[in-house]
């Protein structure tokens, strides 16, 4: 239907559709677009099929436990954008700030469906179930921000890139499609459903309670589907001929600082991978793609399969065996969490890097893999230097709370990695350090660059 692969598509019951009501329902939990949207289109067929119309519905918890300012301030920016590209095909979109089991109560007596995305987090997943025991209509998940469904590239949890590698490229074209977009018949625009004027975010907001500590970085990163596609198009025409060499050097950074638009579907990835497969065979594309597809898609089969993704259980045994063997050495220097959180080491590099997820909400790869790596050896254990190190992914950075910060924070202690030469504290697991990332990278430079740029 509309274009959209079967494997995308999973019905929650026996079928996708009741035969009464009046409108279908997309609740947009995850994918904040109007554009390239296979839920929404999925939404739209069926719409067509029951002759009805669409409703949209974006629901906000009055609690939010995972998303703060930043994160929030970011995803309300994509919503008007959202509602106006719907209304111009006659789709109304609502936003709710109300429990999910009040929203869907609210909204599914009179519907024949609901179409929903796919969750691939925990807490995505509890916020799904609870819809789903309140639901009076056949619900559907949508596979849509992701190239490859999880489960059509493979049945269980992948060791490493190497793994998954010739199993994605081997079938990701066929997923690439573009999701068909229709005009339905019949406008849900003039129905009574209320929501809220997301054009006064400030409003909305008051309606939330979220941690507010952490500032909304709107001066260098607007959410939303046109920002995202404005730094696509800057990346291609400016940067992509330059990424294979310059994707690892954070003082010349060709990357496309696209994360954080991936993590709240506010660009879809299929997309995003077809804009770049115009300039394959080059290297720089092919080794994009190798990001967006093999790393970012590795990272979801991972939260997808391990047992407990938050936890250094779901390292591989020789990562668990060689972390437990050098837990009590001595460490170079010894911080607290809040040590950490105030960038109040005795490494400037460091130290920087945590001021400027703490001010930009987004730090170059490089720097990232840095970061991490101290934290581990920086730690009373390594358990607590994994807790730190989610905690303050999660809280600073906008794309933060994604397949990728569990999978990548995984990865600072061993995961979808190999074994290396046994040095104190690190044991087998990779090492990095001051010496060599200076030998990698002009620290001066980077530490008086302006980040915004
Ligand atoms: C300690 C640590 C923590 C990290 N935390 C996060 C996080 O919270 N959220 C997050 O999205 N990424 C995280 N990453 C992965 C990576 O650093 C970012 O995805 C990347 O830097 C985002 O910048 P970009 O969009 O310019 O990337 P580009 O180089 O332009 O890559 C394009 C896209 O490919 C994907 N990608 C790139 N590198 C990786 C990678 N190593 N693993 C998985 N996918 C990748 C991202 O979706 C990215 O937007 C972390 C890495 C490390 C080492």
């Amino acid at each position: 239907m509309k274009n959209i692969h079967p494997d995308r598509v999973h019905l929650l019951g026996e079928s996708s559709c009741r035969d009464q009501g009046q409108y279908v329902l997309y609740w947009m939990s995850l994918s904040f677009r109007a554009h390239w949207n296979y839920a929404l289109e999925y939404a739209v067929g069926l719409a067509e099929a029951t002759d009805s119309k669409v409703v949209v519905l974006v629901s906000l918890e009055p609690q939010q436990t995972h998303l703060n300012a930043r994160h929030l301030t970011f995803l309300l920016e994509s919503l008007p954008e959202i509602e106006q590209a719907l209304a111009d095909r006659g789709i109304k979109c609502i936003t709710r700030v109300a429990p999910i089991e009040k929203n869907i109560e609210a909204l599914t007596a009179d519907a024949f469906a609901i179409v929903t995305d796919c969750p691939y987090l925990d807490e995505d997943r509890d916020w799904l179930e609870r819809a789903l025991n309140v639901a009076q209509c056949p619900v559907t998940q949508i596979e849509g921000n992701i190239i490859v469904p999880v489960e059509a590239v493979s049945s269980h949890q992948e060791y490493a890139a190497r793994t998954l590698r010739p199993k994605i490229t081997e079938c990701y074209t066929d997923y690439l499609e573009k999701p068909t977009s229709s005009m339905l018949p019949k406008s849900s625009l003039n129905m009574s459903l209320k929501g809220e004027d997301t054009s006064a975010p400030g409003n909305l907001l008051q309606q939330i309670e979220f941690e507010q500590s952490v500032a909304p970085v709107t001066e260098y990163y607007t959410g939303g589907f046109s920002a995202a596609k404005s730094r696509l198009d800057h990346f291609l025409h400016n940067d992509l001929e330059a990424y294979e060499d310059q994707r690892q050097s954070p003082t010349q950074p060709a990357v496309t600082q696209l994360s954080m638009y991936l993590s709240m579907g506010m660009i879809a990835p299929a997309y995003v991978l077809k804009r770049i497969e115009a300039y394959l065979p080059s290297e720089n594309a092919a080794a994009l793609r190798e990001e967006l597809l093999v790393r970012r898609e590795l990272a979801c089969n991972f939260v997808y399969y391990a047992d407990h993704y938050d936890r250094l259980s779901a390292l591989p045994d020789w990562a668990q065996q060689t972390l437990d063997e050098h837990e009590r050495d001595q460490r170079p220097h010894r911080y607290t969490r809040s040590e950490l959180e105030a960038g109040a080491t005795h490494d400037d590099a460091w130290n920087a890097c945590m001021n400027r997820m703490k001010e930009y909400g987004y730090l170059h790869n490089h720097m990232r893999m840095y970061w991490g790596k101290q934290i581990l050896i920086w730690c009373n254990t390594p358990d607590y230097a994994h807790q730190t190190l989610l905690y303050l992914n999660n809280k600073y950075f906008l794309d933060g709370n994604d397949p990728n910060s569990y999978a990548n924070a995984l990865w600072v202690f061993g995961l979808h990695d190999r074994a290396w030469k046994e040095r104190k504290v690190f044991g087998k697991v990779r090492p990095m350090n001051h010496n060599g990332l200076q030998r990698k990278i002009d620290l001066e430079t980077w530490l008086q660059m302006d980040p915004a740029q």
